[in-house]
């Protein structure tokens, strides 16, 4: 499925401008929904500075840039979404919202695919809400997605082999490289990854380093482009909390119980970059 089809994307927030963008970037019609016309006229902002950085990267035509940006529509009404043959749902990790959702701009009953960026909500369990669960499928991407090569192509219970190929197919058609992996909570990314932000926010927590201290061990001793705090703040500390509530409850695991620290640092709004601060400030509110 390498043709241009039409594409929606549910939630234009953090992860949201950055997959519209992809889409947009290779030739794709995109309308972008969201409930706040703020966040949607933001990320239309976010997209067109990021376009801008690209060109002066020499990685992008000026002309692209226009462009792709001509091929973004927003709204907020999600029955914007009708009628595309891939919609991609981004909002908040939270079950009832995405049901919601999804049920909304069902695409599947007409074939559409209809896909999930959900880092931990099990695919299988989303699936079941759906018309045609074979059509539904986990697109997780990476932030920032015009960025991150990677894409986890989740396949739920239900999705089928052919759904799988055609969206591995157009995800390697959008310069991205899928990795298939089975319906399980945090699949591999966010198994592995979350629980090593939640321990970094436990020594932190602990007093055993200040963040930036923190943050200098695991980049010079790991090898990590960045740290993990830094890194919470980029991915949103109410997501990556979130995340450890679904790892936690879903594996049964203490070993998997969200930071007190983070989950206070939540209770304060301090979601980092998009609430201009977390464990670093980032010079707003
Ligand atoms: P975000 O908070 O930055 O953005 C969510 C957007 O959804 C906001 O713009 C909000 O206004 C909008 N929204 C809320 N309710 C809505 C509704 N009813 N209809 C339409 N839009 C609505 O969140 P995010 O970080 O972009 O995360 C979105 C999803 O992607 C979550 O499932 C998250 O787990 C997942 N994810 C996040 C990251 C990351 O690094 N942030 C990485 C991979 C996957």
């Amino acid at each position: 499925m390498t043709e241009r089809i039409p594409v929606a994307v549910l939630g234009a927030g953090t992860m949201g401008n950055g997959i519209a963008h992809v889409f947009a970037q290779y030739g794709h019609a995109v309308t972008m929904v969201d409930v706040s016309q703020a966040q949607l006229e933001g990320a239309l902002r976010t997209i067109g500075g990021n376009l801008d950085r690209q060109v002066r990267k020499g990685t992008l035509p000026e002309a692209a840039r226009e462009a792709t940006l001509g091929r973004l529509r927003t709204s907020t009404d999600p029955a914007a979404a009708a009628g595309a043959g891939l919609v991609v749902e981004a909002v908040p990790e939270d079950l009832a919202l995405k049901l919601q959702l999804l049920r909304a701009v069902d695409v599947t009953g007409a074939g559409g695919i209809l896909a999930s960026n959900t880092s931990s909500i099990s695919i299988t369990a989303l699936a079941r809400h759906v018309a045609a669960p074979t059509r539904f499928i986990g697109m997780h991407f990476m932030n920032p997605v015009p960025v991150m090569k990677l894409v986890e192509v989740i396949r739920g219970l239900q999705t089928s082999p052919e759904t799988t190929a055609e969206v591995l197919a157009l995800a390697r058609a959008r310069d991205k490289t899928p990795v298939e992996v089975n319906v399980f909570p945090g699949c591999v990314a966010n198994r592995v990854l979350m629980p090593m932000i939640n321990e970094a926010v436990y020594c932190l927590m602990e007093g055993v380093g200040t963040a930036e201290a923190i943050d200098q061990v695991m980049k010079l001793g790991m090898n990590h482009p960045m740290g993990p705090l830094a890194l919470a703040d980029l991915i949103g500390l109410d997501t990556c909390a979130a995340i450890m509530e679904v790892l936690h409850r879903d594996l049964g695991d203490d070993k998997y119980r969200p930071c007190p620290l983070l989950r206070k640092y939540v209770a304060a709004g301090w979601l980092g970059r998009k609430a201009g601060r977390g464990f670093y400030g980032y010079g707003e509110s």
